[in-house]
């Protein structure tokens, strides 16, 4: 029987790819060996692999092809764009499973101009949807995250990802999902469920249970489409960037919860430590080191060239001119005794810094024009544009230069993020800190650590461990770097609010 059983599969499986073919067409399904290996990288060590790539363009051949998948006991993982970069790419949660790639699906089906609703394919990109809100002259704004413009809002929304702009926390600006589940039947959440229902673009919870979290986190079903609110653009947006010495981590964080929770300051603040200041504007400093760890002497002398401290924060300010001085005078207010530095940057004083970049920093003794590349992005971010500057901070390890297009799975980009979920208390931000500096100190890697206050009660730490795949025996070190983290953030309370393909100890 034994020696039977694997031809019988593989003819199986050879029936299962012949019936998608009749489904797909035999230009979107594939087995090629280099497809697949590419498929099959993350940006660690993974195990799991897919045996083959479907590329279904609606959700009439997404529901057959999970018929067909389920008569043959093939399992399916779907994507949207796969760039789950530092969260296991497109490699699927289990081995031998058949890729779904959604990535053709890239229409936008409905926009409402007035009540700021979109409806979109998974395949639709952050730029994409970018510039169709722009050609639309839209008076909404999307929210962006810091990873390529060429990533998808459906998988980051699924993954309950977020970005830097008041609807930053993307799962709770979702308003109904569309998704075919593993017996390739339709399921549609929210108010949308109801045929006909006037409040269907807006009503997320309809009646009855809500549905959608089945889907979020979870290989429940594929999502083939998915209704977001948008943001209405304020009449005035301004960003304030602030820095502070580690001591003063506590009290920031607890100075700013406040603000957080009434509102003064809207959007996800991410504050970075120096580690994460320093891998935007560069790679590792290899000529000054010998790669034998950064002395705190070669960090130090990047903070006074450009300006930035132990953690460095940046906000968003959104509402009237009027609101917005008002809200400038209470951050200043409660802020003013915790930080070294703290600036507010409209869009015209950017203009002019931008023009006038030289004779001021020559005034100053500071290069401008190098801040402006380091802020104008930020300041985008935090108006819902796409970038792909922070891309270049997974590059820090590596010794090859950083290409015109990042695609950090082929680029053997080295990147495991860890992300814990705490309590908006200063008091928590030390811990993780702590944890995290002295776990990666062992592995002699950089501790590059993030915070970003997702609401008023809510802190999110983003914590990289970043490498180069290409250095002998790296990737162990930092699988072994990632499972001493997370256990020791899970032990203390921390667990992570996400996990892709990692696994929580
Ligand atoms: C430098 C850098 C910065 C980053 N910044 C951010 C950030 O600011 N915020 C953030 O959240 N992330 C960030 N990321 C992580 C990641 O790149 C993004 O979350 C990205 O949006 C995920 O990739 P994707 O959109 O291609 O999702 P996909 O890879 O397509 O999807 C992710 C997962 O969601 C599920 N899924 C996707 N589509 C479907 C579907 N249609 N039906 C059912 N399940 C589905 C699958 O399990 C899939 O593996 C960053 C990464 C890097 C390298």
């Amino acid at each position: 029987m034994q020696v039977m059983k694997e031809p019988v599969t593989q003819l199986m499986h050879l029936e299962a790819f012949s019936a998608w073919e009749d489904i797909v067409g035999a230009d979107y399904i594939t087995i090629d060996s280099n497809d697949l290996k590419s498929a099959n990288c993350a940006t660690f060590l993974t195990h799991k692999k897919a045996r083959a790539i479907l590329y279904p363009r609606n959700q009439f051949e997404i529901s057959e092809c999970i018929k067909i998948a389920r008569k043959h006991s093939l399992q399916i993982h779907p994507v949207s764009t796969g760039k789950n970069w530092g969260y296991g790419s497109k490699v699927p949660s289990v081995d031998g499973a058949v890729l779904m790639d959604l990535s053709r699906m890239t229409q936008i089906l409905d926009y409402d101009p007035i009540l700021g609703t979109i409806t979109l394919e998974p395949g639709v990109t952050q730029q994409q949807l970018y510039d169709f809100l722009k050609q639309e002259n839209s008076r909404f704004w999307m929210d962006a995250t810091g990873s390529s413009p060429d990533t998808s809002i459906v998988g980051n929304v699924l993954q309950r990802g977020y970005g830097h702009t008041p609807y930053g926390n993307r799962w709770e600006h979702l308003i109904s999902l569309e998704a075919v589940k593993w017996d390739g039947t339709v399921v549609k959440t929210g108010m949308a469920a109801i045929e006909g229902a006037a409040a269907a673009k807006v009503h997320r919870y309809g009646v009855g249970p809500c549905l959608d979290g089945l889907f979020s986190q979870s290989n429940y079903g594929v999502v083939t489409q998915i209704t977001i609110e948008l943001m209405p653009a304020p009449e005035h947006f301004e960003a304030f960037f602030f820095s502070f010495p580690a001591e003063n981590l506590s009290d920031v964080i607890d100075a700013l919860r406040p603000l957080r929770m009434n509102g003064v300051v809207a959007n996800a603040v991410h504050i970075g430590n120096a580690f994460k200041v320093l891998s935007g504007i560069r790679q590792y400093p290899w000529e000054m080191t010998n790669g034998e760890g950064l002395p705190a002497w070669v960090i130090n002398s990047f903070k006074k060239d450009w300006g930035f401290n132990d953690w460095n924060g940046a906000g968003g300010l959104y509402g009237t001119k009027k609101q917005i001085r008002e809200y400038k005078r209470i951050i200043r207010k409660a802020l003013a005794a915790k930080v070294s530095k703290i600036r507010f940057i409209s869009a015209r004083k950017l203009a002019i810094a931008k023009r006038m970049g030289g004779i001021l920093g020559a005034v100053m003794g500071m290069n401008i024009n190098q801040l402006i590349k380091l802020v104008e992005p930020v300041f985008g971010l935090m108006q819902g544009q796409p970038t792909a500057t922070q891309l270049r901070s997974a590059y820090w390890r590596k010794r090859s230069s950083i290409p015109l297009k990042p695609d950090l799975d082929a680029d053997d980009v080295g990147l495991i993020w860890c992300s814990p979920a705490a309590s908006l208390l200063g008091c928590h931000a030390v811990v993780l800190d702590k944890i995290a500096t002295e776990v990666l100190d062992q592995f002699e890697l950089e501790p590059i650590i993030a915070f970003t206050l997702l609401s008023g009660r809510l802190l999110s730490g983003t914590i990289g461990i970043t490498y180069d795949r290409r250095s002998d025996g790296a990737d162990r070190l930092a699988m072994d770097c990632y499972q001493k983290l997370s256990t020791q953030l899970l032990d203390s309370g921390y667990p992570a609010y996400r996990l892709g393909q990692l696994a929580q100890p």
